[in-house]
């Protein structure tokens, strides 16, 4: 098995009140495993295919590695992203860089909520840097395989398939977004905006 499940930076009830226990554990447990056992199976069928020089399949696997490949990516920034005392505001270089591209803190929330509450059934809102243009964006990504942007780094990602928040908020995904910011480990985004201005990535 080359990738495992990461536990979790925190105690499956510590998002209380705002993200329920029960979702977390189904959550981390089920859905975001079921990606990384679906990415060590695609590395390994991919493995066997270059071993017997038989590619009838490769799309198919292609398709696995990139859907879960992106899919545990996308997980563990997500749980990275959130903190038991998150919430507030961004400091520093990000918030100056919030600030010049977004307009102000509140714009960049109002925008990002919207984004996030605007994809269409499953996916995922993504706050990016790109080194290239020193630019921040929203992603709102609604198949996560095929539509992140080569160059531009994702520091922040909200959960919007049902998964997320049905049990506890049912079909109000607003209000689970309006809940989730209380959650924002800003601390965890600054570094790795940091490190995505040095390096152009994390
Ligand atoms: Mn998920």
């Amino acid at each position: 098995m080359k990738y495992n499940l990461p536990e979790l930076p925190y105690a499956y009830n510590a998002l209380e009140p705002y993200m329920d226990e029960e979702t977390v554990r189904i959550h981390h447990d089920m859905h975001h495993s079921g990606y990384v056992k679906g990415l060590n199976t695609a590395l390994e069928k991919l493995q066997e295919a270059r071993e017997k020089q038989d590619f009838a399949l490769i799309k198919h696997w292609e398709r696995e590695l990139a859907f879960n490949g992106a899919g545990n990516y996308l997980h563990i920034l997500y749980w990275e992203n959130m903190s038991p005392k998150g919430g507030g505001q961004p400091s520093g270089k990000l918030a100056e860089k919030i600030d010049s591209d977004f307009g102000s803190y509140e714009s960049f929330r109002k925008e990002f909520s919207a984004a996030a509450a605007a994809v269409e059934g499953s996916g995922w809102c993504l706050l990016v840097y790109s080194q290239d243009d020193d630019k921040l964006s929203i992603l709102a990504i609604e198949k996560h395989q095929n539509q992140l942007i080569p160059g531009m780094v994702p520091l922040m990602t909200i959960d919007v398939w049902e998964h997320a928040y049905y049990l506890k908020y049912k079909n109000k995904r607003a209000d689970f977004i309006e809940a989730w910011w209380n959650l924002v480990n800003w601390k965890y985004i600054e570094e790795r905006f940091d490190k995505a201005r040095v390096k152009g990535c994390c």
